[in-house]
């Protein structure tokens, strides 16, 4: 009997060096620690054997028993082992990969070089005021001497927003320019100081809407800029001083400028102004059209109508407005030459600015 348990340990052993993975070692198991494995048969067969032997062969039964579970687990451990170092060396990490790069946002060209707007009339003084996107045509017209049916209301055809109740002849629309915002912060600042209102300083930045065909020159929406100041004896040269100190600063101390007159129904003088192109120093290029020169903005007096709707008293308030294209100055700046592109979203465009 105690050759035959040494046999049985010794096949086992055996069979156990040659296992490599999990299934069989399980199958090992059964085959040799099972219900009916031979070890098993040796506990069964105890009812058989007389006093005497009872003792020795369980004894060295049971001995085969804890080395084979003994073996058994050392096994399944060198195993786990394996494994672990197997996935280590295959997932090994390369230290010298370069690193995965940070996403990192830039800023919308538009709003480049509306900081830069805002930087350099900020400098003069001026605070950036923002006003609603969706104004009433009392607001975004008729304050500012549009009444209805006036033809320059073409130029500014818009959408209309969908009120609950019915407004008449004053219904709620997207904004067709920052102007709505000067008769909101002229009309706050005489509120405030209704006897003696100080100087107003602003510019008003924004996002305005037109109902026009989309077209490389134009979209339906884009942002202006406008400035406005009020005050006492502010007269047209302060208007050139200030406009001309804004050229030098965005576009070179050498940048020329010249005012023609033009017609705003809000100011009285106006003007036009034209900087110098910047592109070919005034000898003609594609994107000034041979001319040497860029329209850059819309300025003039405000007109005495628009002072008083704001509460001013034109008789000793006088002040300068002026409006610009912050995209219009950007696709010259940079030669892009589809206005499309900035709303597109199209990551190709974003990622030269
Ligand atoms: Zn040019």
């Amino acid at each position: 009997m105690q050759e035959k348990l040494e046999g049985i340990k010794q096949e086992a052993l055996a069979a156990l060096e040659n296992i490599d993975n999990k299934s069989a070692l399980e199958a090992w198991q059964v085959k040799y620690l099972g219900r009916s494995s031979a070890l098993m048969d040796v506990f069964k067969s105890f009812g058989t054997l007389s006093k005497e032997e009872k003792p020795v062969v369980g004894k060295a039964a049971n001995l085969v028993k804890v080395a084979l579970e003994a073996a058994s687990g050392e096994k399944e451990n060198l195993m786990n082992q394996q494994h672990i170092n197997q996935a280590l060396a295959g997932e090994k990490i390369d230290v010298t990969l370069p690193g995965r790069r940070k996403v990192s946002g830039g800023l919308h060209p538009t709003t480049q070089t509306l900081r830069e707007i805002y930087r350099v009339f900020g400098d003069m003084g001026f605070q950036i005021y923002r006003s609603r996107e969706i104004e009433t045509d009392h607001y975004n017209f008729q304050m500012l001497n549009f009444p209805p049916f006036h033809p320059a209301r073409d130029m500014q055809d818009t959408f209309f927003v969908k009120s609950e109740q019915d407004r008449g002849d004053d219904p709620l629309m997207l904004r067709t320019h920052t102007s709505p915002g000067q008769i909101h912060a002229m009309q706050e600042h005489t509120g405030l100081y209704p006897d003696n209102p100080p100087p107003i300083r602003i510019i008003l930045p924004g996002m305005c809407y037109r109902y026009e065909q989309i077209t490389a020159r134009s979209e339906i929406q884009f942002n202006q800029v406008e400035g406005l100041a009020i005050g006492k004896e502010i007269t047209f040269g302060d208007l050139k001083g200030t406009l001309s100190n804004f050229a030098r600063r965005m576009f070179g101390q050498d940048a020329k400028t010249r005012f023609r007159a033009s017609h705003f129904p809000f100011t009285e003088p106006s003007a036009e102004m034209d900087v110098g192109c910047f592109l070919c120093n005034g000898e003609g290029c594609s994107v000034c059209k041979g001319a040497g020169w860029l329209e850059i903005l819309g300025c003039g007096m405000v007109h005495p109508t628009v002072l008083i709707n704001g509460g001013f008293d034109p008789e000793v308030y006088s002040g300068f407005a002026f409006g610009m294209g912050p995209e219009r100055i950007t696709m010259m700046r940079h030669h892009i030459e589809d206005i499309r592109y900035f709303w597109s979203n199209d990551l190709r465009f974003l990622e030269q600015f």
